[in-house]
This record gives C-alpha cells, sequence and structure tokens, in this order.
C-alpha cells in the first residue's frame, strides 16, 4: 500500500461527493442553511452560496 499516493491524488478531494452546485456561479456548496423534514417524507435543503450568496432550495423525496 502506498500511503503517500493516496494523499498526493488531488483529483479525490476536489470531487464534490454530490453536493449541489450553485445555479448561478458553480461554487460547490458543502452544507445547507436549512434543513426540514415534512410528515409528507419530504426532506428540504435551503443553500446558500458563500461566493455570490445566491440562494435556492432543493428537495429529496423519501
Ligand atoms: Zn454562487
Amino acid at each position: 500500500m502506498n500511503v503517500q499516493f493516496a494523499c498526493n491524488a488531488p483529483e479525490a478531494v476536489t470531487r464534490d461527493f454530490g453536493r449541489p452546485k450553485c445555479p448561478r456561479c458553480g461554487s460547490v456548496l458543502l452544507i445547507a442553511e436549512v434543513s426540514e423534514f415534512n410528515l409528507r417524507g419530504c426532506i428540504r435543503h435551503i443553500w446558500s452560496c458563500d461566493d455570490c450568496a445566491h440562494e435556492f432550495v432543493t428537495s429529496i423525496t423519501l
């Protein structure tokens, strides 16, 4: 096992891991400002971009 090789792989660090990108500037967002769950089985995340301050909402139905 080559630990140094794993630590030198920049693409592994820069992957977005499924995080949403800002629809205005394309910046990857890491943490939702607000997360809400309702009893109909829907999770709503409200995001605010650190780079351009644009806010948008994503939702997931369970
Ligand atoms: Zn943005």
